[in-house]
């Protein structure tokens, strides 16, 4: 698992960096302190080794969502009510710029099945 949270925590280390930037411009951003306190949080459960552990029930929240989310600090059934309609919402957004689930053109016709590599990814 330490390798694998290697780029995460570089990732997070960058984006701290970058934030404090961005709050030596603007140091009343109230958004930019929050989610600064997000990402020191992120940092210090890496450091206490529970970094990628739902806080809730204890159990490894889903790879796939910590790589989309490196704040990530629920698993997919401890989500709050809000969270889990941000989700929902997000998928089907992305379902809806797909194009229908079969394409006719003159005497062609192209089936195909899409399977989303996480919740909400651009993978596929
Ligand atoms: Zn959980």
């Amino acid at each position: 698992m330490a390798g694998q949270l290697e780029p995460i925590g570089d990732q997070l280390t960058d984006r701290r960096t970058r934030l404090e930037q961005a709050l030596s411009v603007s140091p009343s951003d109230t958004h930019l302190s929050a989610l600064l306190g997000q990402v020191d949080s992120a940092l210090e459960r890496m450091d206490k080794g529970t970094y990628g552990l739902c806080e809730t029930c204890r159990e490894p929240i889903e790879p796939d969502r910590l790589l989309a989310d490196p704040l990530a600090r629920y698993c997919l059934d401890d989500m709050t009510q809000d969270e889990q309609r941000a989700l929902e919402l997000a998928r089907r957004i992305q379902g809806g710029l797909l194009p229908g689930p079969s394409l006719r053109v003159s005497d062609w016709e192209v089936p195909y099945h899409y399977e989303g590599a996480g919740p909400i990814s651009g993978d596929c």
